[in-house]
């Protein structure tokens, strides 16, 4: 099976679309036939992109969050993309507890757990342009008990 099966979702920047965002993911993955825990590494990660481009990306203001999702066999690339004001200096952005907004209870561990769930991330970003979270993961690389 090595056909390519894409996918691609724009929606508001809404928080309530978060939940969309995950679900639309996870419903789209199925095909992987992945374990509970990796549907849910994987909702977690767009969780945190998807928050990232409405809180950070936005702000304020309404914009475009879209998401590209594309399946080879059990692999799983996803990019989350907005068109808002970008990260200055992506590397200290992505580094465990950086936040520009200590203020509202941010703990500035969105990458971290982005990079922990998925197998790699990679993030393109200029400001005042937008961002690109880039997501990799290989679904059946743990041991599967029940198999
Ligand atoms: P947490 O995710 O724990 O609530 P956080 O969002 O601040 O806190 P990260 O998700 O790790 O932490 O992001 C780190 C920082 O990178 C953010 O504080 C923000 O400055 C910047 N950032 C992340 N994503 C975007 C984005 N899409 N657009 C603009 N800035 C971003
Ligand atoms: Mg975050």
């Amino acid at each position: 099976m090595n056909n390519t099966n894409e996918m691609t979702v724009s929606f508001t920047s809404n928080a309530q679309n978060e939940g969309f965002a995950r679900m639309v993911v996870a419903a789209f993955i199925t095909g992987t036939n992945p374990t509970l825990e990796e549907v849910s590494d994987v909702k977690t990660a767009v969780s945190e992109a998807v928050t990232n481009s409405i809180i950070h990306g936005y702000g304020d203001k309404d914009g475009k969050v879209v998401i590209n999702a594309s399946v080879t066999g059990r692999s799983i690339y996803l990019e989350i993309i907005d068109y808002g004001k970008g990260i200055e200096d992506v590397k200290k952005a992505m580094e465990p507890m950086f936040t520009t907004r200590p203020d509202e209870e941010r703990s500035g561990m969105g990458f971290s757990f982005m990079e922990a769930f998925m197998d790699r991330v990679e993030v393109v970003s200029k400001p005042d342009n937008g961002t690109v979270v880039k997501m990799w993961k290989e679904i059946g690389t743990v041991g599967r008990q029940f198999e």
